[in-house]
């Protein structure tokens, strides 16, 4: 009997009750040094040990099939992970085949062999990750021993190219490392820069690490991969959250739920744009998300305007950009007081933020949705309407006050001047008290009635921070890029 026993990536408790029931009655057993000390204490006292170096597989594979044609012998030939993949199982179908001139099947009838699963470094890396290989993904060694290397760049460059995780095994040796650095250069040129990468290290064995970086980071780990280290390429729909890495699955297409995330348009950590419907093809000329981004870079670092930006206010500005396609935004926007840090800070504390309208609200970043409150359409704003002559917006505004949200939050006007107006009045009335002092706004009213006149009274509003875009022009797009840029930043 001859049992070809994958042993799963070390940990005793991952050895799956088969291969350990086969392992303890082996007569002989076979593996190389590394397989054989990690499964020491379940081999039998009784059990003859060979142990194989690298580059004997193939009599190693001999051996075991002529050993186990003998009835009342156990053989067992272990292989680290699954023994089917990069393991041994494939070679000794195949010497088996080659022995009975490739008639597999005769020699099956003579030699009672079968093959235990084991838990591979894919899963086991994945799950030290987080759960990255939760959709579509593929398997790549980058040992040019046994294949040539052109057929691994191929295969690479056509996995580049598509939207989908990549688990590289064998990524580095003691003399084999320019092949993965090869292997960056071509992911660097088809995917994304900040694709999530996860690098698995010893996955379930004494000197595991596990580390979560970008593609473009991952030069900066060369010196940590090794032969035990299996590392893991996201594609587009993968994400870190918190410490764990994970690719979506679909649900959040169907499904509403907390996904603590990023909107679609969101420059988040992991993602090459979405590919277009259908298309599930990622190539370098269609970024035009990313070039967009590039473009809109440019434009802000060569700004020559009068005002002089920080950095963290080129990023906000190079937002507005963005988002309406037009650099002219950039001698319209006002930052007053630090306003990106305080937000910054508002967002890391969990304040609130008060929108004018519906439609702010519903642009801002998913993440922080739960902290995000319009009174527009409050039973009690209509009354305050009607009551105080007041239009809806500022009505709700005067509600969020009532309420005592005004204090410490962010307060964005995207559209109304008239809710604009309420905010320059609470803080005119809350005076000495300051009872009434938002931490910040950001007043991007849009129109030719008032718009230009409250959004410089917000600018003369004391030394309130605010971020403002003067003249008639802003809008709602405006706002909630404003917002989201400054949320992604403080979640950096
Ligand atoms: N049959 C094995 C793979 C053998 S190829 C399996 O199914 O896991 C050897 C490669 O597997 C290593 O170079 C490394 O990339 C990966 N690997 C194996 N064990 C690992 C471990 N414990 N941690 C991380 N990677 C591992």
């Amino acid at each position: 009997m001859l049992s070809v026993v994958g042993i799963g990536p070390g940990a005793q408790d991952l050895l799956t009750e088969r291969a350990r029931a086969r392992i303890s009655s082996a007569d002989v057993i076979m593996g190389n040094e590394r397989y054989i000390e990690l499964i020491k204490d379940t081999i039998p006292g009784s059990a003859e040990v060979i142990i194989g170096r690298m580059g004997t597989e193939v009599d190693r594979a001999k051996k075991a099939v002529e050993l186990g044609k003998h009835k009342n012998k156990n053989v067992v030939v272990v292989s680290g992970g699954d023994a089917g993949i990069y393991g041994m199982a494939g070679l000794i179908i195949e010497v088996m085949g080659d022995s009975d001139s490739g008639i597999a099947s005769k020699l099956d009838r003579e030699i009672d062999m079968e093959i235990v699963p084991g838990i591979t470094a894919a899963s086991a890396s994945a799950a030290l990750l987080g759960a990255p290989l939760s959709n579509d993904f593929a398997v790549v060694s980058l040992s040019d021993l046994l294949v040539p290397w052109s057929e691994i760049e191929k295969k690479l460059e056509g996995l580049a190219k598509m939207d989908i995780t990549i688990v590289i095994y064998n990524p580095k040796s003691k003399t084999r490392t320019a092949q993965l650095e090869k292997a960056y250069e071509l992911l660097m040129r088809f995917r994304n820069a900040n694709t999530v990468v996860g690098i698995v290290r010893n996955a379930e064995r004494e000197g595991c690490e596990v580390v979560i970086t970008t593609l473009k980071d991952l030069p900066g780990y060369y010196h940590r991969i090794d032969m035990s280290t299996t590392i893991i390429i996201g594609c587009s729909g993968t994400r870190k959250l918190g410490a764990r890495m994970v690719t979506r699955r679909g649900y959040e297409r169907k499904y509403d739920y907390e996904r603590g995330d990023v909107n679609e348009e969101d420059e988040g950590i992991a993602v090459s744009p979405a590919p277009a419907a259908g298309c599930g093809y990622v190539d370098a000329g269609n970024r035009v998300w990313e070039k967009s981004k590039a473009i809109v870079r440019d434009i802000v670092s060569k700004y020559q305007g009068s005002l002089s930006l920080s950095d963290l206010e080129k990023r906000v500005a190079g937002r507005v950009v963005f988002a309406n396609a037009d650099p002219s935004f950039l001698d319209l926007l006002v930052f007053k007081h630090h306003p990106v840090e305080t937000g910054i800070r508002c967002i890391k504390n969990g304040k609130m933020i008060i929108t004018d309208i519906e439609m702010v609200k519903a642009g801002i970043n998913k993440r922080y949705s739960k902290k995000v409150q319009c009174f527009v359409n409050a039973p009690e704003t209509i009354e305050i309407a009607k009551r105080e002559k007041l239009t809806r917006t500022a009505a709700g505004i005067r509600l969020a006050k009532e309420k005592r949200l005004i204090h410490g939050n962010i307060v964005i006007i995207g559209n109304s001047p008239s809710a604009c107006q309420e905010v320059c009045a609470l803080v005119e009335k809350g005076g000495a008290s300051e009872e009434q002092k938002p931490a910040l706004v950001v007043a991007t009213p849009v129109g030719f009635v008032n718009a230009a006149e409250m959004k410089e009274k917000v600018l003369s509003m004391g030394n309130i921070p605010c971020i403002v875009i003067r003249g008639p022009r802003g809008g709602t797009p405006s706002a909630v890029a404003i917002i989201n840029e400054i949320i992604e930043i403080a979640h950096r």
